[in-house]
């Protein structure tokens, strides 16, 4: 198989590696797709801290080409959905049994290879067939979505309460939608009025503006309540502490991204309310029931999805992304397409 590594900071180079299938529950799958999202090009960076050489990627979608002989569920050529974050085995909960609450989970393009790579053996668990209502595009969102599925978990919100989403970026368009799914109300609030265009498209119908006049126009949406949770999604450009103006007394406010940049805010603001703080970061991820809420248009991704580059790309992409995210804190997601 050929893998596009890293090998420090900005230096890509192709590398040729052994490809065939070392237990029977593994298969030997074809990566058609990859997103390229902020994690990745955070590693191209060397923002996030990882370990060189190492392989980006953390979701991707391909096809099967070569099956073990005890695989059950997927056979030559479905489709499938390959989850990037996989429990460590080595945790308390872990040890336990308990991998969807793994404290540690290896992340695919962080802490070991990622997807970037024409061909990838992997134990046939961490696969997620994919229906086919479900286009190869649509389904690399489903890590996203998952992500988004354990926020509103973790809000555990009644029906009709309000919730502050704070940017309009992949994750915060999806939470909202996700939101309205489960009966909350969100408000998605940014700087960009682009984002918020996207999401309004999507279905989001609060969408503020981040300027002088939000905290009026959140008092009117919620009745001068304010928002009862808030998320604050990450690499958004927003102040961090503008969780803790907005959320009513004794509120939720939860930190939420594949990563954390590093943020600094006053606590003090958040005491006097009496605000639960917390974080969603890397959780296990629910691969098949993403895919189920994707097969029910639980959210609408058309307008947010992102162009696909092909993998001669691959070098000038990542520049250019990073070039974004340098000037603005934020980038945009991609897709290439390895087919
Ligand atoms: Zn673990």
């Amino acid at each position: 198989m050929k893998v596009w590594k890293l090998l420090s900071p900005k230096i890509f180079a192709e590398e040729e590696r052994p490809d065939a299938i070392a237990s029977p529950t593994q298969a030997k799958v074809k990566i058609t797709k990859v997103l390229l999202g902020y994690p990745e090009v955070r590693a191209y960076t060397g923002a996030a801290g990882v370990r060189y050489p190492l392989v980006p990627g953390m979701y991707a979608v391909g096809i099967v080409a070569e099956t073990g002989s005890d695989c059950v569920k997927v056979e030559k050529n479905t489709r499938v959905f390959l989850n990037g974050i996989s429990p460590c085995g080595e945790c308390a909960e872990c040890r336990r049994g308990n991998f969807t609450g793994c404290l540690f989970p290896k992340v695919a393009g962080m802490g070991r290879d990622g997807f970037l790579r024409d061909f990838v053996v992997a134990e046939e668990g961490s696969l997620t067939p994919l229906p086919p209502s479900v286009t190869d595009i649509t389904a690399l969102y489903a890590g996203i979505l998952s992500h988004c599925d354990n926020i509103v978990n973790k809000l555990d919100v009644p029906k009709g309460t309000h919730v502050a989403v704070l940017g309009a970026g992949e994750s915060g368009n999806i939470l909202s939608q996700l939101l309205i799914y489960r009966q909350a109300v969100p408000i998605l609030i940014d700087k960009d009025e682009e984002r918020l265009a996207v999401a309004a498209k999507c279905g989001v119908y609060y969408t503020l503006k981040a300027d002088d006049d939000l905290i009026g126009e959140l008092n009117e949406i919620t009745g001068g309540r304010m928002a009862e949770g808030c998320v604050y999604t990450s690499f958004n450009g927003i102040s961090p502490e503008l969780p803790f103006r907005i959320t009513a007394a004794r509120g939720k406010v939860v930190f939420a991204g594949m990563e954390f940049p590093e943020l600094s805010v006053h606590l003090k603001a958040a005491l006097d309310k009496r605000l639960t703080l917390t974080g969603v970061s890397n959780d296990s991820i629910q691969s098949a029931a993403a895919i189920n809420l994707l097969v029910n248009k639980a959210v609408e991704l058309s307008p947010l999805l992102a162009a696909e580059q092909p993998a001669e790309a691959i070098a000038s992409l990542f520049a250019a992304k990073a070039e974004v995210l340098e000037r603005d804190g934020r980038v945009s997601a991609s897709v290439l397409d390895l087919m």
